[in-house]
């Protein structure tokens, strides 16, 4: 029987990596230097080094970086946030937070990011922010985006949590809108091991206050300015981070890679592939294919050992936990398909050739 082919495999990524992580896991416990510090200090500098940012905040989670920068624009109650319906529920949870309403839009189908159409006719006399996602690691349309916020003065914040050094017209995000949002969750493209995060931004008064707000609103020990929070970067995943970020740039082509493979293996099949737009050099954090007949192959994939994963089954208007903003099935109907259609195969950068062609001919089975 074929080796199964894992969905992720993180052991894979440690492996290559296990002397240089002991050894700098070693110096933080030796030198104690658990919350924050100077392993945290020396990646926030190389990681707005890697964004070609003026700042990089580092924070406990990806989710706690987007509470703040919400915080940081003043968003609260009786304030909207327009976003999609189609991403990970942090997104939304960042707004509702501060109590403020996520309002969204509909997605566009070919990339799954928001539809900047949908975007302008939204807006309204409560609107404070635009927080698109680039999702799967595509970035926005972010010129679109931009101009539309230029119009109404309102902040774009991104919400890059799997786009690491993905680029829009030959520029890394981050640093687009007024501040962008990272997450270093073990899965994503740059991964700790254990959670983090990063606020990223050019905005050298943002940065200063979320240094605050993520270590209880004190920019000065015991003395708290604000309501902060316990949102700290601890030591170990700092130094973690630091070590992992030296591969980044190279993993990212590896993805590529892959994804360029699947494209040619999977072509001939009916399946609705990721495409790049014009603008777009995708960071591929997933390769997400499409089709109406999505649980069956998804069956056919489980039977022959290949790991899959949805992202994601059920849009956010129609989770339980945002009833209460009244949107009903079928408001968003081109994220309500893509929810039904998509199926994300396995992609990250130590997949072999040979696992790669496995999975191109398990899919290309399935429609035979
Ligand atoms: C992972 C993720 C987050 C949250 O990051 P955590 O570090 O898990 O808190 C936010 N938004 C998106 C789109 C994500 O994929």
């Amino acid at each position: 029987m074929n080796q199964p082919i894992p969905y992720l495999d993180l052991a894979a990524q440690l492996r290559p990596l296990r002397a240089e992580l002991d050894a700098v896991i070693a110096k933080t416990l030796d030198n104690c230097t658990f919350c924050l510090g100077p392993e945290v200090a020396q990646f926030e500098r190389d990681f707005a080094g890697f964004c070609h940012a003026q700042h990089a905040v580092g924070f406990n989670s990806g989710t706690s970086a987007l509470h703040v920068a919400m915080r940081l624009l003043d968003i609260g109650p009786g304030d909207e946030v327009i976003t999609t319906p189609f991403t990970f529920v942090a997104t939304s949870w960042a707004i509702s937070y501060v109590g403020a309403r996520p309002v969204y839009v509909d997605i566009d189908d070919a990339t799954c990011n928001v539809n900047p159409d949908l975007v302008e006719r939204t807006i309204t006399s409560h609107t404070r922010a635009i927080l698109p996602v680039h999702l799967y690691g595509h970035p926005c349309d972010l010129d679109r985006l931009l101009a539309i916020c230029q119009h109404h003065n309102l902040p774009l914040v991104e919400d890059a949590a799997q786009a690491h050094g993905a680029k829009y017209r030959g520029k890394v995000v981050g640093t687009f809108g007024e501040m962008a949002e990272f997450s270093f969750y073990p899965g994503k493209n740059l991964g700790a091991c254990g959670e983090g995060g990063a606020l990223v931004t050019n905005n050298e008064a943002h940065a200063a206050r979320a240094r605050a707000l993520r270590e209880h609103g004190a920019s000065q020990r015991y003395y708290h300015d604000e309501i902060g929070y316990n949102y700290r970067m601890e030591g170990l995943q700092g130094a973690v981070l630091g070590v992992k970020l030296k591969h980044l740039a190279k993993w990212t082509e590896a993805r590529r890679r892959v994804a360029q493979r699947y494209h040619e293996l999977l072509a001939d099949t009916p399946l609705q592939l990721p495409r790049e737009s014009d603008y777009a050099e995708s960071a591929y954090h997933l390769y997400v294919v499409r089709h109406p007949r999505r649980d069956e192959l998804k069956k056919h994939l489980e039977a022959h050992h290949v790991g899959c994963a949805l992202h994601y089954p059920l849009p956010l208007h129609l989770q339980k936990c945002y009833q209460s903003l009244g949107y009903q099935a079928g408001a968003f109907p081109v994220a309500e398909k893509a929810a039904r259609e998509c199926l994300s195969l396995p992609i990250y950068p130590e997949l072999t050739e040979e696992q790669i062609d496995r999975v191109g001919a398990v899919v290309s089975d399935f429609f035979k």
